[in-house]
């Protein structure tokens, strides 16, 4: 990320403390904008540090990559590149409608992940799932309905790699699609909705499997050791 200033203003109406960020890119915000009385700037911000440790390389565990097909949103698609970088997926194939990275609302969510993760872009998703099949891929779709399997069950086959499959925001994975899918994968909802915006679904679905697989290999090390050295199991 570039170098740029960042502040926090403060409106300085005791009935009001509306307290907000500023940075350079935005416009001048010398009142408050809730209240118009004047603003302090209280604090200014660090160059903010990179979050979070290089957990892993893409390699630890089954190779992951993900289908998107007729994904309408740009910025979902965006925040999916987002995600799909920190979780380590290999490829976005974006089928029909869904917006690729040439799309500037897309490069907004992903902000610069859209150029860190190979992706194509294919007319008929279909077509493209039966060539993903006929190379090994194993095709999970993210979707709820009865024959779903709630994804708190699912483990990352070892060796195969597995291509996560997300449809529309509203009428979901096309059933032509889903007959291709080996298994359908479903996030358990304990509230009154039946599913979730499809980004943060995608989001929950991936870092899942990761932990899942993280956990996986921890537990098999553990045995490992446990078989190396048998004093260390004892109570
Ligand atoms: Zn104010």
């Amino acid at each position: 990320m570039p170098m740029m200033d960042a502040q926090i203003r403060q409106c300085v109406d005791p009935t009001c403390r509306f307290r907000f960020p500023w940075t350079e890119h935005d416009p001048p915000a010398l009142r408050c904008p809730r209240c118009g009385a004047p603003v302090d700037i209280v604090r200014t911000l660090p160059q903010r540090a990179e979050a979070g440790e290089r957990e892993c390389s893409a390699l630890d565990g089954p190779p992951l990559a993900a289908l998107l097909d007729n994904v309408r949103s740009a910025f979902n698609v965006g925040s999916i590149f987002r995600c799909a970088d920190g979780a380590g997926v290999a490829h976005l194939y974006l089928c029909g409608v869904t917006p690729t990275p040439a799309n500037p609302k897309v490069a907004k969510t992903a902000l610069g992940a859209e150029q860190s993760i190979p992706c194509s872009h294919h007319n008929n998703a279909i077509d493209l799932a039966r060539q993903l099949k006929a190379e090994g891929w194993r095709l999970w779709a993210l979707e709820g309905g009865p024959a779903a399997q709630s994804l708190a069950g699912a483990a990352l086959p070892a060796g195969a790699g597995v291509v996560l499959v997300a449809g529309n925001e509203v009428t979901g994975v096309d059933l032509g699609l889903l007959a291709l899918c080996e298994r359908t994968v479903a996030i358990p909802m304990w509230g009154v909705k039946r599913s979730l915006n499809v980004a943060v679904a995608f989001g929950v679905a991936v870092y899942a499997l990761r932990f899942r697989w993280l956990n996986h290999s921890c537990f098999e090390n553990r045995k490992l050791q446990v078989a190396n050295n048998p004093s260390s199991s004892k109570k």
